[in-house]
């Protein structure tokens, strides 16, 4: 997981994005033949009700999901999983023979956990094993720091756009353990889904995307939107998009401080509008660079308090980006950025921003 130490607010992109990776994809339906729940993947949480929060099961036209057995909390802990394996996101090392290879060193277990993955983007007539791993890696593998992992408990969750995901993932390099936390209150019976890609942008284009990495017609709630739904979404989805290039480039100081956090305030109510939750914590933390850049201390205490909020909510209360941003709630001269900029009066997040 990234954080927002000593950097000024980049251009957005989700951290958890899989296309971040520089190996290509493709769909994640397929070869599912054997139903096995991999519980020994999962390690709920010690806050977690005793109950397990959901199952796999076989989806109609999807292969496997994951299922809630019960109703689930916004900001429960869904899983924690350490990878099968790793390997560098570039590599001089043929990616064929390198999957072969740390894959042949997990366990009996692992293995067969990694052989229940589905895959796409290989040619039927393809079978030769070292191919097929590497396609079943290409399909299911995340961004793991500066590495690519694979995580067979994860990567059977399916994906939703915009409003429809309501689990996200996230890596703690600490602790070398992937995150899943659920962005929503989930219901029981409902599946869990998180997204592979920014879906920030219209349906035309995140359909397309899907569909060339993946191989699915995305079916999520947000893409069966009737047209003037549908409509109405992909504006909103676009402006976000521009509200986020607009105001990282306060950065490069191309408008102030009250610009940027209007635009960030912006973001914040399309996104209510939308119904999108994730990255807000990354969100209200940018702001808190800027109101510390500007030395608005109450606007630090309020952004920071909104940060650790949402970031609770996706990372996890004990994850070391909350407790940075407690801090600054804390103590908002201890920011990295404090008076690094003309001092000047920002603003705090919109009264309804919760
Ligand atoms: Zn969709």
């Amino acid at each position: 997981m990234t954080s927002t130490k000593r950097k000024p607010p980049p251009p957005k992109k989700p951290p958890q994005a899989r296309d971040a990776l520089r190996f290509s994809f493709g769909l994640r339906l397929g070869l599912a033949f054997v139903v096995a729940v991999v519980a020994y993947l999962f390690t709920n949480g010690a806050n977690a009700p005793n109950r397990p929060a959901f199952e796999v099961v076989r989806i109609p036209g999807k292969g496997k999901g994951l299922i809630a057995q019960r109703d689930i909390q916004q900001g429960e802990l869904l899983i924690r999983e350490k990878p099968l394996f790793r390997v560098p996101s570039s590599t001089t090392e043929s990616p064929q023979q390198l999957v072969w290879k740390l894959l042949q060193a997990t366990s009996a277990e692992g293995q067969a956990a990694f052989w229940d993955l589905s895959y796409v983007n290989l040619p039927e007539t393809v079978t030769q094993r070292d191919h097929v791993a590497l396609a079943i890696f290409e399909t299911n593998a995340v961004a793991a720091g500066q590495q690519v992992g694979i995580f067979p408990g994860m990567a059977r969750l399916n994906h939703g756009c915009s409003s429809a995901f309501n689990a996200v993932y996230t890596w703690r390099e600490s602790e070398q353990m992937l995150y899943v936390h659920a962005l929503r209150n989930i219901s029981k019976g409902q599946e869990l889904l998180t997204t592979y890609t920014d879906t920030k942008r219209p349906r035309n284009e995140r359909r397309a995307f899907l569909s060339s990495h993946y191989g699915f017609e995305c079916t999520c709630a947000v893409c069966s939107l009737d047209n003037a739904g549908s409509l109405a979404s992909d504006r909103r989805l676009t402006s976000i998009s521009e509200f986020y290039r607009y105001f990282a480039t306060w950065g490069n100081g191309d408008i102030t401080g009250v610009e940027a956090i209007e635009a960030i305030n912006n973001i914040w109510k399309l996104e209510e509008e939308e119904g999108y939750w994730s990255e807000r914590g990354r969100l209200a933390a940018d702001a808190v660079w800027i109101a510390a850049a500007h030395s608005d201390f109450s606007a630090v205490r309020s952004w920071a308090r909104l940060a650790a909020k949402w970031y609770t909510i996706e990372l996890g209360g004990d994850s070391e980006t909350v407790l940075e941003v407690v801090r600054f709630a804390a103590n908002p001269k201890a920011h990295t950025a404090w008076n690094s900029r003309e001092p000047l009066p920002v603003g705090g997040p919109w009264p309804s921003a919760g």
